[in-house]
């Protein structure tokens, strides 16, 4: 095969047009070429050391003048300081590799600023000491990018679950081999933290470099904890290769690591499960994998502890998923009392599974693996079902439903909560939304936009677990709400202790300086409503009042004749 950079060079007028030769001898060569630009908008041609010796390709961002005129600088010059180390990696991959599959970069074009693009490369045996590159500049997803550059290195563990599902998803389609790979470095922390600086960022920097240049594209490796690491790679990489390189690097910069390296590798072309599933089942393992403190992923159980946690996702998404979609499930209802009245406000919805006591566990699951938006919707459905079974009644209640805010941030959300209100008319607006679990929502404003829409359709907003763990100070500033649901906890603590007074003080003080309405939780005794009273809650839910009950027609009629003379409904089910 004639060798580029032996002939003159011959740039083409643009990246992919190559003017074809008639002379005969030409047309071999014309051909690969052809082949080159069909892949990638550059060529480049490097020694072993990085030095271009030839390159080829339209004007770009990478010089202000021909591209022919980067021969005989570094391609190292071209690649943002952040990624220099990791294009090292990768050339040193070509090497050993004789080829590697395109991997994203980030460069610096000659006006400083960055941009992504993909680098592929391979090495010939004819041509010893010569590594050839293809770059292409169109740069892939804008999120991909954006993770890319702001960390800098290595993806945190929710963009890696982001990546690792979308790659997991396009694998399965696309019948492309991939694996997964955990990897447990024990101690790594304390022994960089040791180390002399130099040396610190030689490991950290040369961890971060060689797992973004093994992982698929170049982007699929995360950070998932300080000791703890995951990476989405082409199958032909098997952990021990993994551990050795590692160990290599900590080795090289001087380090003694005081615990053990360990790796667990999966093909995730396993067939057993659909690919959703599949993805789902392995984000909630590498989620598990990069909380957790020891138990089942430590040196010595690794294996065995990301096995049967995958195992035993799969079997709980499979058994979730015939909840949902048997509809296994059926709604209670428990009325929201105004305290000095005891009339009923209005009621909320709470799902009860058969065999379960409390669905917590199945909702944080259901939210955990991505479920929670399909069982929203449904239960969203059911609920005004029942109501427009009784929607003649005098007294028909409002009803709130609990929304995990991962349903409300889903971008087909509004779309799809309104195709599910709609068909009900005026009687989907007796409901109010409450939302659950803001803590896990990080654009709080995106949050917020889509919480106003709700209210402009009709719907009233009531925030839940407010002073929990769940709804952070941050959310209720950032939302525009109607009511605000004082975490149960707080209530029947403030009866017993002076601290959790306080809290609640002063919780309910920002609440009514924000023109939220005020519902206070658990209220059990009437010693709890009685401090609601005294600090100016009027609306309250709790066992004092009534148990959740499934008789939703007994809170539909005229409750106040059936329940005794304006007195408590007291329903103990
Ligand atoms: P939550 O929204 O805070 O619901 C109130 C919980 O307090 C309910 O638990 C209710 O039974 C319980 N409760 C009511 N009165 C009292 C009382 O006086 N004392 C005590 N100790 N507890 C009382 P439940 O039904 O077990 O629900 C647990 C959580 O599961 C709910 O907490 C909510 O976050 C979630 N959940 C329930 N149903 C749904 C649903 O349909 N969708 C979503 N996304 N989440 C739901
Ligand atoms: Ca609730
Ligand atoms: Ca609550």
């Amino acid at each position: 095969m004639p060798h580029l950079a032996h002939e003159p060079p011959r740039r083409p007028t643009s990246a992919t047009t190559v003017s074809v030769r008639r002379q005969p001898s030409y047309r071999e060569r014309d051909r690969f070429v052809g082949f080159a630009f069909a892949a990638a908008d550059l060529l480049i041609e490097t020694d072993t050391k990085g030095v271009i010796q030839f390159c080829a390709g339209a004007r770009c961002r990478l010089t202000t003048g021909d591209v022919a005129g980067l021969v005989g600088s570094s391609l190292l010059d071209l690649v943002a300081p952040s990624d220099r180390k990791y294009v090292n990696v990768l050339m040193k991959r070509i090497q050993d590799k004789a080829r590697i599959k395109p991997a994203r970069v980030v460069f610096q074009g000659c006006d400083g600023q960055r941009f992504t693009a993909l680098l592929g490369g391979c090495r010939l045996d004819s041509c010893p000491g010569s590594l050839f590159l293809t770059i292409l500049l169109s740069s892939g997803p804008r999120a991909t990018q954006e993770a890319l550059t702001v960390a800098g290195q290595l993806l945190d563990s929710h963009a890696f679950g982001n990546i690792l599902e979308e790659r997991i998803i396009r694998a399965r389609e696309k019948g492309l081999d991939h694996g997964l790979t955990l990897l447990l470095v024990e101690g790594l922390q304390s022994m960089v933290d040791a180390l002399p600086e130099g040396a610190a960022d030689e490991v950290k920097q040369g961890i971060d470099a060689y797992l973004r240049a093994i992982s698929a594209d170049g982007d699929s490796a995360g950070r998932l904890a300080t000791d703890r690491y995951g990476i989405v790679h082409a199958s032909d990489i098997d952990g021990q290769e993994v551990q050795s390189h590692i160990a290599q690097i900590i080795h090289n910069a001087g380090g003694e690591l005081p615990g053990g390296i360990r790796t667990w590798s999966l093909d995730v072309a396993d067939e057993k499960l659909d690919a959703a599933d599949a993805a789902r089942a392995l984000v909630y393992t590498v989620q598990a994998f990069a909380s957790a403190q020891g138990g089942d992923f430590t040196i010595s159980s690794l294996e065995d502890g990301a096995k049967r946690m995958l195992s035993d996702a799969v079997d709980r998404i499979g058994r979730l998923r015939a909840t949902i979609e048997k509809r296994d499930f059926f709604v209670v209802y428990q009325p929201i009392v105004d305290i000095g009245t005891q009339a009923v406000h209005h009621l909320e919805a709470l799902t009860r599974v058969e065999g379960m006591p409390s669905p917590a566990d199945f909702i944080t699951f259901a939210e955990d693996v991505g479920l929670i938006y399909d069982f929203d919707l449904l239960l969203t459905q059911s609920v005004l079902d029942t109501m427009q079974t009784y929607r003649k009644e005098p007294t028909l209640p409002d009803v709130a439903i609990n929304l995990s805010a991962k349903t409300l941030m889903s971008p087909i959300f509004l779309r799809q909560f309104q195709a599910v209100t709609e068909p009900y008319g005026d009687l989907a607006r007796k409901l109010l939304v409450e939302v659950t679990e803001t803590v896990v929502v990080t654009d709080i404003a995106r949050l917020n936009e889509v919480l106003q829409k709700l209210r402009t359709a009709g719907f009233r907003i009531c925030l839940d677990d407010v002073g929990a763990g769940s709804t952070s100070f941050q959310s209720l500033y950032g939302i525009q709400a109607d009511f605000a649901k004082i975490d149960g906890k707080f209530v029947r603590g403030a009866v017993e202790n002076a601290r959790d007074m306080a809290m609640l003080r002063s919780m309910v003080d920002v609440c009514r300086q924000l023109g939220l309405g005020l519902i206070g939780e658990q209220v059990e005794g009437p010693e709890h409503a009685e401090l609601l009273t005294d600090l100016g809650v009027s609306l309250a839910q709790g066992y004092l009042y009534s148990r959740p009950s499934r008789d939703f027609a007994y809170f539909a009629k005229d409750w106040s004749k059936m329940g005794g003379k304006g007195g408590k409904i007291l329903w103990k089910s």
